[in-house]
Order: structure tokens, then C-alpha cells, then sequence
């Protein structure tokens, strides 16, 4: 049995309560209050977690390699020590299928053992020695050596759909503790009571470990905490995901510090499809199906949803529909993350059912029941679509609006058009090799992340993997919040010029 959840601030060791609570913690499948109740986080809990945190970095950011190593990995093993108590309160406060729930587990626990191997390889710290020449002509040549040192603390926005993998204990947090920064989390107050849990996990694995306190702190809910976290002289970046609108608002706080920092916002992705006209030719029946289950996937409540297909018009597009909407056709709605992604949802198909130039062309099953609205697909043309730049934005959700294209042209205009996305996939036989070649030259200008012959959503946690792309896909498209590279996003070079070998760092010597 784990510690029962009592809704506190959990700020280095302490744990802070307070008489004054708010109900975060709802069921989203059936709308009513969870307890506890939890503590709003104030301005001085910041300042507390943020001065805490600054003083851990000063001996956090010089622990061996070994040290960070061994924390990840006890951090990975308390949480799967959380056992069924996690699963369940991971379903009962975000609807997320038990069986999803445990996958999103094992994943979180495989990115903190992975993250524990690239802090003990030690190559992210790129040791480079590039020794004195005194000997060259006209001036004499310095000792440079280099190596990457940490940020700081680094403020992370656990998400709403990843409620693991993405948020407190998830990828910003594995890597920045991999770096050697504390890390300050912001939970998100959709599912404020497995915060809880996993915070309390970390804090075990600080102590345990005998790390100072300040290494990491949880703080739940609330804008005003996420703005004053963001604008806390002590905080030297910050991890993201969400929507659009809250990325950008920290984008901007961050900007306008007296000492401005980096924000690594993940934010809009609607992941252009391309169903090349071979492709289609041999396979659409099977290609629609396909397409509606990586839709429907969470409920299409992934960054990596297929939200917009691109293809010619042909009768081998035709079938396609025709596929993916008997297939739609036979998925139930399922209760979405919270009542806020689900009203937005709804409104973001209302929005489109009632344009003049969009077709709906197949809807889920509806259950009638509290937050869910069934997946839906649409479609338009070319012409409408690069008309009205509403129609390229994200309905967070399972919808999607097939592109259908008169021509090659009308295909390149609408791929010139895009905004950046997460990922962008092409479905290609032989036959379209010439096609596929001219997409992709326009294509990898708007992706972090192109996929041939299989479809967006699932993101393999790998050392060549890039979850991110340009704007507004993230905030900061030279980076990845998955796989090994994340690291590098809280960390920054120093060089040492003609330091005597006592002075020199351990790995420069
Ligand atoms: P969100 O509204 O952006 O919230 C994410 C986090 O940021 C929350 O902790 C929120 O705090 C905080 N926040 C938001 N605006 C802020 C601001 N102006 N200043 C400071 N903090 C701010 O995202 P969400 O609640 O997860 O979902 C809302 C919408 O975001 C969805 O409908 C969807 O459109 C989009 N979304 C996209 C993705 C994606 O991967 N593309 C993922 C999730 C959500 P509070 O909640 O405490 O206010």
C-alpha cells in the first residue's frame, strides 16, 4: 500500500498543506469530484521551490555521472512499485484505458532507465581537447577544451494527454535530471492525484539517495503558479506541452525576464498524411483502415494524430473514404481527458461541420455520456483549404480533413501552405518515387519527423528519434523532447582556454 494521497504541495522534502483546497481531481468519465482535494500553489511556495532548487543545482550539477545514473533507475523502480495503485488512479482521474495506462508506464520507466545509460556513456558532454600549438605562426595557438554543463533549474509543464510519459516524472524530467538540473514541476490539474504519487516517488529517490532537497519539488495547478514559476529569477528554462495558446503565453514571459530564457514548448501538430496515387492504387481499402486506428488511437488525443490527408482525386481515393468511414463508423466514443479538450473538440467540429466548403464524411458511434463526441472525418478541397488557414489547425481530438487535389500543383501549393508539424508521412509504392521525392524536399522543411509507409502516432523512444519541428509544432525546432538528443535542450557549452590541468574539470583533464 502506498501513502495515501492527501492533495499537498510536495516542495523539496516537505510536504505543504494548507485548510484551503480546491477539486482538481475529477473523473472524466463521469464528471464527479475525487479526493483529496488539493493545495493551490502560491507565489512564496515558488520562491521557496525555486531558491531550494538553486542551491541543489551548486552540488546536483557536479554529482558523478554514476550518482545521476543510479537516481533515474530509482526513480523508474518506485514507480513500478506503484503498481495497480498508479494504473487505476491514472484511469480514474483521465479516462485513458487501463491497458494504455500500463503501456504509458513501462515507457515512462524505459525513458528513465535509457536516460540512465546516456548519463553514464558520458557523451553528451562532449569532451573536446584541442591542445596548445606555441609553436604557430603569427600567434601562438591556446589549449581549448570543451564540455557541456547544465542550465540550472528548469520549470517542466507536466501535459494533460500524456499523464506519465509527459509529465511529472516523464521525458522533460528525465532529461533535465540527467543534465544535472533540478527540476521544479508544474502539474497539470487533470490528473492532479497521480502527480501526486509520482512526485512523492522522486521525493523518496532524492532522499534515499541523500540528494540536497531542492533537486526536485511538485506544484499543483493553477496559471498563477505556472506564470510566476516561469518568471522566477532563479528558473533557467522550461519544458512545455500543450496547446498553442498557454506555449505562447510562456514563450513570452519567458522573453520579456530581465534575463530571458529558453522555452522548449510543444504545442500544435496536425501531421500531414500523403497517400500517394500507387499507393492508393494498390492499397486503400487496408490504408483506411489503418488511418481511422492511428486516428482513434487515446481517442485521437495524440500530438501525433493524422489530422490532415493529402492526396489527388481518384476512384482508388474514393475507396479509401469509403474504407476509413466504415471503419469510423464502427468506433465508439470515448470519454476525453477533461471537460475543458472536450469542449473544445466538440466546438472544433462544430466549426467545421458548418463551413460552407467542408464535407463531413463519416462520424464514430455516439454513447451519449459525459465528454465523449465521437471521432470524425471530413473533407475538402484543395481550393478551400488553402482559402482559409482555419482548416490547417489542430482539433485536438480523433479528427481529421482529407485534402483532395486536383493536380501535382494544387498538392505542392497546399505542401507549401503547411505550417510545421510533428511528423509527416508518405504512403508510396515505386510507382510514386518521382512524386514522393518532390513532396519530401518541401516536407522536411515542416517536420521534425518523416514516416514512409506507416502512420504518425507511436513515437519510439531512440537515440534517432525527433519529436519536434518547427513552429508551431514547437517553440524551438532545433530540438527533440524525445530520445537521447533531449538532453542537450538543458544543457550549454563552456570552453576553457589555457586552464591549468588543476583547475581543469575531471573528463578535460
Ligand atoms: P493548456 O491549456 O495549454 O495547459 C497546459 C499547462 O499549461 C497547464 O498546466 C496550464 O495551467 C498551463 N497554462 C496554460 N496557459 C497558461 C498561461 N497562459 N500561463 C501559465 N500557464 C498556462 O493545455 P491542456 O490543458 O492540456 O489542453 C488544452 C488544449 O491544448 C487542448 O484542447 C489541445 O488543443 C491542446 N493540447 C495539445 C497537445 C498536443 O500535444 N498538441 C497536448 C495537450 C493539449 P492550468 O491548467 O493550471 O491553467
Amino acid at each position: 500500500m502506498t501513502t495515501p494521497l492527501t492533495g499537498d504541495l510536495l516542495i523539496g522534502a516537505r510536504t505543504i498543506a494548507r485548510p484551503e483546497r480546491q477539486p482538481w481531481a475529477v473523473n472524466s468519465a463521469t464528471g464527479e469530484v475525487l479526493e483529496p482535494r488539493f493545495v493551490e500553489t502560491s507565489s512564496a511556495d515558488v520562491d521557496q521551490a525555486a531558491e531550494l532548487a538553486w542551491q541543489a543545482f551548486g552540488v546536483f550539477r557536479r554529482t558523478s555521472p554514476d550518482v545521476r545514473s543510479q537516481f533515474l533507475l530509482l526513480i523508474a523502480q518506485k514507480l513500478v512499485a506503484l503498481g495497480d495503485e498508479l494504473i487505476d488512479r491514472v484511469h480514474l482521474e483521465t479516462a485513458i484505458p487501463k491497458v494504455r495506462v500500463v503501456l504509458e508506464r513501462d515507457r515512462t520507466v524505459f525513458q528513465l532507465r535509457f536516460f540512465a545509460h546516456v548519463v553514464r556513456e558520458e557523451q553528451f558532454l562532449d569532451y573536446t581537447i584541442d591542445p596548445a600549438r606555441p609553436e604557430r605562426l603569427p600567434f601562438p595557438k591556446p589549449d581549448l577544451r570543451l564540455r557541456q554543463v547544465a542550465l540550472g533549474p528548469v520549470a517542466v509543464f507536466g501535459s494533460s494527454n500524456f499523464p506519465l510519459a509527459f509529465s511529472v516524472a516523464g521525458g522533460d524530467t528525465a532529461s533535465a535530471l540527467a543534465a544535472g538540473c533540478p527540476v521544479i514541476v508544474k502539474g497539470h490539474p487533470a490528473h492532479p492525484g497521480t502527480s501526486e504519487m509520482v512526485g512523492r516517488a522522486i521525493q523518496a529517490a532524492v532522499a534515499e539517495l541523500n540528494l540536497p532537497e531542492g533537486v526536485f519539488s511538485l506544484l499543483t495547478g493553477g496559471i498563477d503558479a505556472g506564470v510566476a514559476l516561469v518568471k522566477h529569477p532563479r528558473i533557467k528554462a522550461v519544458g512545455f506541452t500543450g496547446s498553442r495558446g498557454g506555449g505562447m503565453a510562456l514563450v513570452g514571459l519567458a522573453a520579456a525576464r530581465p534575463e530571458p530564457i529558453p522555452v522548449y514548448a510543444e504545442m500544435s501538430s496536425v501531421n500531414p498524411v500523403y497517400l500517394l496515387p500507387a499507393a492508393l492504387e494498390a492499397r486503400a481499402e487496408q490504408m483506411g483502415e489503418d488511418y481511422v486506428a492511428s486516428l482513434t488511437v487515446s481517442g485521437g488525443q495524440l500530438c501525433t494524430n493524422p489530422g490532415i490527408v493529402i492526396a489527388l482525386q481518384s476512384p482508388a481515393l474514393d475507396r479509401f473514404v469509403a474504407s476509413a468511414s466504415a471503419t469510423l463508423g464502427q468506433v465508439k466514443a470515448m470519454p476525453m481527458l477533461t471537460a475543458g479538450i472536450h469542449a473544445n473538440y466538440a466546438n472544433g467540429l462544430a466549426a467545421f461541420a458548418e463551413h460552407a466548403d467542408v464535407v463531413l464524411e463519416a462520424r464514430g458511434i455516439e454513447t451519449g455520456k459525459i465528454n465523449c463526441t465521437p471521432g470524425a472525418i471530413f473533407s475538402t478541397t484543395a481550393k478551400a483549404f488553402l482559402n482559409d488557414p482555419a482548416l490547417s489547425h489542430e482539433v485536438f481530438g480523433a479528427s481529421s480533413i482529407i485534402v483532395r487535389c486536383d493536380n501535382v500543383d494544387e498538392m505542392m501549393q497546399v505542401t507549401e501552405s503547411l505550417e510545421g508539424h510533428l511528423v509527416g508521412t508518405l504512403h508510396l509504392e515505386p510507382g510514386d518515387t518521382e512524386m514522393a521525392r518532390t513532396v519530401m524536399e518541401v516536407l522536411e522543411l515542416k517536420v521534425g519527423r518523416l514516416v514512409v509507409n506507416g502512420w504518425p502516432t507511436g513515437v519510439e523512444v531512440s537515440p534517432a528519434m525527433v519529436h519536434g519541428g518547427p513552429f508551431p509544432a514547437t517553440s524551438d525546432s532545433r530540438s527533440t523532447s524525445v530520445g537521447t538528443s533531449a538532453i542537450r535542450r538543458f544543457l550549454r557549452p563552456v570552453s576553457y582556454q589555457n586552464v591549468p590541468q588543476t583547475l581543469l574539470p575531471d573528463g578535460l583533464k
